[in-house]
């Protein structure tokens, strides 16, 4: 699903020269569930913006579901994103003047898809909030909110979830109740990779990447 080479991404701060990514090459299969762990500043959202087409690396190679992604402009870039990726963020990122089914509903509109009611309704059941479709965010739990955001990011029928800190903002208890989700996902096929310090969230995957200093230092 994913086979990285060498990626090396590089900032530029005050006349001196950053490797946030200083040559990163693992392989992720279609099917696995990843999480990647490593201290802050050793270059996990750097790689997750690669990861998730958001941005692109200095060098190397990135082949995505059998596509070289590193050297598209950004549109190609944006059209990859929308179709294979599924992003859920630590702050939830909803939309507050929507409901439930409409922040759903969003990226199914954006692509023109048809039918996207019924797809997002049934999403939302999906993650067990049938009974809370009509509610605005500021009405629902950190966790249901949470869930609303899985229910988007999986309702396109990505190939990878990408999650950053997912249980960041979440109590001990709801938080086990999100990764419950994730492991689902990922039983049903869904390949996904969560970005976490958090050593208890890492042990829910089966697979662990360990990062320090823009490299992988285990797991690769
Ligand atoms: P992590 O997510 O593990 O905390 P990051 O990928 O955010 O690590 O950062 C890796 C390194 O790159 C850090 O030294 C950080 O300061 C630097 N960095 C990240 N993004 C930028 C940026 N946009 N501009 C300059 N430096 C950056």
């Amino acid at each position: 699903m994913i086979q990285a080479d060498g990626l090396v991404k590089t900032y530029l701060v005050g006349g001196s020269t950053i490797r946030a990514l200083d040559g990163v090459s693992f392989r992720i299969e279609a099917g696995e569930m990843v999480a990647v762990t490593g201290p802050s500043g050793s270059g996990k959202s750097t790689l997750m913006h690669i990861l998730g087409c958001l941005d692109s690396p200095d060098a190397g190679s990135y082949v995505l579901a059998g596509e070289d992604v590193s050297k598209l402009s950004k549109d190609r870039l944006a059209a990859i994103r929308n179709r294979r990726i599924g992003f859920v963020f630590q702050t939830f990122n909803l939309l507050s003047r929507a409901s439930a089914l409409e922040n759903v509903e969003m990226p199914l509109l954006y692509a023109g898809e048809r039918q996207a009611r019924g797809r997002a309704r049934e999403a939302l059941r999906g993650v067990g909030l049938e009974d809370r479709m009509r509610h605005e965010p500021s009405q629902l739990s950190g966790g249901q909110r949470q869930r609303v955001a899985i229910a988007r990011a999986i309702v396109t029928d990505p190939a990878i979830v990408l999650a950053d800190e997912p249980t960041g903002n979440l109590d001990t208890r709801t938080g086990d109740e999100i990764l419950a989700i994730f492991e689902a996902l990922n039983a049903q096929g869904r390949t996904i990779i969560i970005v976490t310090h958090e050593h208890d969230v890492a042990r829910h995957c089966r697979r662990q990447i360990a990062m320090r200093d823009g490299r992988i230092v285990d797991g690769a």
